[in-house]
């Protein structure tokens, strides 16, 4: 556990554990998830309170009057409250904001009169204190209506599981993605720039253009997206090199298959050897790491928001 946090967390009246911060701050149930974890990009602080008919004015204090005054990036709601996020540069700087947040907002929640004791899905009281259940971040709520929300959200996942995973549209979207970044890499070949790194341009493209053609989020779109952009981008990087190899005998009156030639020069010339080797690594290296990108967020979506939802001890 993070020495800081743990300050931060005691001073707050926060407990701090593995999910993040969670309490009671001037009477209103608040999280943070775990935003020092590895792959976190963003510290999401969580107000669980139910806004009820007060949302747009509660949405718009964060969104437009105070997001430049409290560095806010983005904010998202949902049944069990607003999350605000925030950007982590620093550990120092990261825990300013939320304590400018922590305070700011929660006085604005008073202001508008919202009850922090209420349960945050339906705004009814909740006697005895409700259950601790973690859905996005951790708080209390009526063990009713957290049930009712993850009957809900694993009947909406059970729909989507069911519907087709079209592979054959994701594909053709997959290599249109992939083509688009081979145009590129022709391009660039053309006029003498690094090509390779329009690799990274297609394996982005072919994850984005696989969804929105119908193609299912899962594990097949993973294997079909890597390969139709290796495969294509590697084949353009040989068809550039071996038009280019072609069209210099031509200028130089040597006869004979481009192909034969490149394959001769690769074979038999080292500083030839080095360079396409270098190239074709450099273009391998930009498609995988594009690709990476992509399986990081792929994974990330393919997470069932009902995995996340439990109840706590
Ligand atoms: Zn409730």
């Amino acid at each position: 556990m993070n020495k800081k946090i743990t300050e931060f967390a005691a001073a707050h009246g926060l407990v701090y554990d593995k999910e993040g911060m969670r309490g009671v701050f001037n009477g209103y149930q608040v999280s943070t998830n775990n935003f020092t974890r590895a792959l976190s990009a963003a510290c999401v602080v969580g107000f669980h309170v139910n806004l009820g008919a007060k949302s747009g004015e509660a949405l718009t204090y964060l969104t437009v009057t105070n997001k430049k005054a409290l560095q806010i990036s983005r904010v998202m709601t949902d049944g069990s409250g607003i999350y605000v996020v925030l950007v982590p540069f620093t550990l120092g700087g990261t825990l300013k904001k939320i304590d400018a947040l922590l305070n700011a907002f929660t006085q604005y929640l008073a202001s508008l009169g919202i009850d922090g004791s209420a349960c945050p899905y339906c705004g009814q009281p909740m006697e005895g204190g409700g259950v601790l259940v973690s859905d996005g971040g951790a708080f209390h709520a009526h063990e009713k209506c957290f049930n009712e929300k993850l009957a809900a959200v694993t009947e909406a996942e059970n729909v989507e599981n069911s519907m087709p995973n079209n592979y054959l549209q994701g594909t053709a979207g997959a290599v249109l993605g992939a083509l688009a970044g081979c145009a590129v890499f022709a391009i660039l070949f053309a006029v003498g720039y690094l090509a390779s790194v329009s690799s990274l341009v297609g394996a982005i493209l072919a994850s984005l253009l696989y969804t929105k053609f119908g193609g299912k989020n899962n594990k097949i779109k993973i294997l079909i997206v890597a390969v139709v952009t290796l495969v294509l981008i590697l084949l353009t990087f040989l068809i550039c090199n071996v038009v280019s190899l072609h069209i210099a005998l031509r200028e130089e009156g040597i006869g004979g298959s481009a192909w034969y030639w490149l394959f001769y020069a690769v074979s038999a010339d080292e500083e030839v050897a080095r360079l396409f080797w270098r190239d074709f690594a450099l273009t391998v290296f930009f498609a995988l790491l594009g690709l990476a990108f992509s399986v990081v967020t792929m994974i990330r979506e393919q997470k069932k928001v009902s995995k996340g939802m439990k109840k706590m001890p």
